[in-house]
């Protein structure tokens, strides 16, 4: 039997409260209080944004989540990871001065928030795996993302520079992931500098956070202590960076679909996932900027499958606007590697019975207005 992907409409500029109510709506539809038992530990995972971005899931969404959570007699904790990169969330105590800042408190989720992988990213759980066709022979997750008894899995939907498509499969094979395992998914990602385009202006050796550039004539990268991040080709105001999109991002993406199987190793019959397709972005929610939507809201997707609830954002969103967004925004990367290498190693099923709560009748919705830019 095809898994279910559940699906309500939103409209742009729906109220926080109507959007928590769609995503408690959903929970219903998911049965999610036949799935967890008293007392479960359940992590709602979700990111809190750069500083000056405006694109993450905000407070009422995740109390809306946590509530459910709650009223299934579950006890929940509001669960992210510390960032590779040099920002404001690369260590715990930066992180949650940051949460707070971007208004995620005990008080406003309701529900005490963790790093999951410490301090500094360094508190991790090791799990050996052999999946067939698999690059990852260990994977390194934060502690207590293993330790949880079920995940609640908010993402909103993005593009991305590494994967083309930032959803549900980024959101928990690399943000649960710990420091090593985000170092372990970037590793090979070594960019190259374009010297005739290079300006030395220097902005990309201030964001290394492992200090792998210096600046010349142009920037060099020593390779040694690159560790993949891409925030050079994030910031460059030249575009005088670039990566190997076959080789790197078709090896990132299947170590991120790995890491969801080790992540979510028993704990799959506990754990939801939930697509937001609003206010979606080229870039994702770890760039300090705010950016415009790309095109109308869509809604949002939920499903127990977490490969099905990409395949269905996908493919909703192709209707609405009538183009592959991600494709056109990231034309180098074939963002369909993660799904597929996802399929193949058992986390899911790219198909899927798409059933619209909406109420307003079957089908996806009307036609959106096209990609704005
Ligand atoms: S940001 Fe771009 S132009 Fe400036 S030094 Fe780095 S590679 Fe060169
Ligand atoms: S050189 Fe670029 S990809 Fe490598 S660590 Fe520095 S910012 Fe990250």
């Amino acid at each position: 039997m095809k898994p279910k992907v559940y699906f309500i409409e939103t409209t742009t500029g729906e109220s926080l409260t109507s959007l928590a109510a769609k995503t408690q709506k959903l929970f219903d539809s998911l049965k999610f209080s036949s799935t967890v038992k008293r007392a479960d530990l359940v992590g709602v995972k979700t990111t809190f944004g750069e500083k000056n971005n405006v694109g993450y899931l905000k407070p009422p969404i995740v109390r809306a989540a946590v509530d459910k959570v709650r009223s299934a007699g579950a006890k929940p904790f509001v669960v992210e990871t510390n960032t590779l990169y040099i920002g404001q969330r690369t260590n715990a105590v930066n992180h949650l001065l940051h949460a707070n800042n971007h208004g995620f408190t005990v008080e406003t989720v309701g529900a005490p928030i963790i790093i999951a992988d410490g301090l500094m990213g360094e508190n991790d759980y090791m799990m050996p795996l052999d999946l067939p066709g698999g690059l990852s022979k260990m994977a390194y997750i934060a502690g207590a993302a293993k330790a949880a008894q079920g995940l609640v899995v908010l993402t909103h939907v993005t593009g991305h520079m590494l994967t083309g498509m930032g959803a549900t499969l980024k959101n928990i094979g690399m943000g649960l992931a710990s420091r090593g395992g985000k170092l372990a998914m970037h590793s090979g990602i070594v960019p190259q500098i374009i010297e005739p385009d290079c300006t030395a202006c220097g902005i990309c050796a201030e964001f290394c956070s492992p200090k792998a550039i210096t600046i010349k004539d142009y920037a060099i990268i020593d390779a040694k202590q690159c560790i993949g991040c891409g925030e050079c080709l994030a910031v460059c105001p030249f575009e005088a960076v670039k990566i190997d999109w076959g080789e790197d991002t078709e090896n990132v993406q299947k170590k991120i679909a790995e890491y969801c199987v080790a992540i979510l190793k028993g704990k799959e019959s506990k754990s939801v996932f939930f697509n937001f397709i609003i206010h979606v972005t080229e870039q994702c929610d770890c760039m300090d900027k705010a950016y415009d939507a790309a095109f109308e809201d869509i809604g949002i997707v939920a499903s127990r499958d977490p490969v099905a609830v990409e395949k269905a954002t996908i493919d909703l969103i192709r209707e609405s606007i009538g183009e592959d967004f991600f494709q056109k925004s990231w034309p180098e990367i074939d963002y369909t590697i993660q799904l597929d290498h996802a399929e193949r190693i058992g986390l899911g099923s790219t198909e899927y019975e798409l059933v619209d709560v909406s109420g307003r009748g079957a089908g996806t919705g009307k036609k959106r207005a096209a990609a704005r830019k």
